[in-house]
């Protein structure tokens, strides 16, 4: 497989005020790849993805998409750029529909013809929310509000999806079912950087994984050798 490097972070740090979240990290994605960012809670992974699409703003340190740089470029100007952020904790928009949810995905496009084609794609990927259209986000199960945040990520049709736990608060049958769904996506040609604390699924699923301790990345590795590493056997998957 040749290694076509699409994002790129270099020395990478991040502050809350005094707090120092992100301290000198290095990652890399290549085109086509699932790279996951596993760890604790608190390590740093959420503030990362924040980072990358400006939502947090970077000390220091560059992030590039391809060749461009976008350190703290506007998160508008990031998703039409080809990134897109799923969040933690799904935050979709309760009061509107399904169908307006992923509209607002869609909202640095223009192409209107190309955004149809998007939301078919999309209910092909979730039939589920297909049937749900016009139904209010707010009135969706859990699994299904978690699907409709990846669905809307993906109508900016990005280069790059990036997850931020998509897996929590789920019951086993539904982890299984978003995972099957990251593969797919994948395998239909977009990159994807996922950050779980289920290191487990992730590793499942994943190319490439960096971990993620306080801040800082201390090992890094082709996903089935991390996931056999013994360290990370006893601190992430149960020994
Ligand atoms: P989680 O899985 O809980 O989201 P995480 O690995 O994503 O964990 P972050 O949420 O990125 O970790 O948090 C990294 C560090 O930054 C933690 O010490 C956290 O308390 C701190 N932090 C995160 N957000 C803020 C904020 N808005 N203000 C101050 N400190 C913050």
């Amino acid at each position: 497989k040749t290694k076509n490097k699409i994002l790129e972070i270099k020395d990478l740090y991040v502050n809350y005020g005094a707090i120092k979240a992100i301290k000198g990290i290095d990652i890399n994605v290549n085109k086509g790849e699932i790279v996951t960012l596993i760890g604790a809670n608190g390590a740093g992974k959420t503030t990362t993805l924040d980072t990358i699409v400006s939502l947090v703003k970077a000390k220091s340190g560059v992030i590039k998409l391809g060749e461009e740089e976008i350190t703290n470029v506007p998160s508008d100007k990031i998703i039409q750029k080809g990134i897109a952020l799923s969040p933690e904790g799904r935050r979709i928009f309760s009061n509107l529909t399904v169908y307006e949810n992923l509209l607002m995905g869609a909202y640095t496009r223009t192409d209107q013809e190309e955004i149809k084609k998007d939301f078919e794609w999309v209910y092909s990927l979730f039939p589920r929310l297909k049937e749900r259209r016009k139904q209010k986000g707010g009135t969706l199960s859990g699994g299904e509000q978690q699907m409709l945040a990846i669905a809307r990520a993906l109508m900016s049709r990005p280069k790059i999806l990036m997850l931020d736990e998509p897996s929590l608060g789920l019951a086993p049958l539904l982890v299984k079912e978003v995972f099957e769904i990251i593969k797919k996506i994948n395998s239909e040609g977009t990159t994807v950087l996922l950050v779980e604390q289920n290191a487990k699924a992730a590793l499942d699923v994943a190319d490439y994984a960096y971990v993620l301790e306080t801040g800082i990345i201390t090992m890094e590795g082709p996903a089935n050798e991390i996931a056999n590493n013994p360290d990370v056997r006893a601190a992430y998957l149960g020994g």
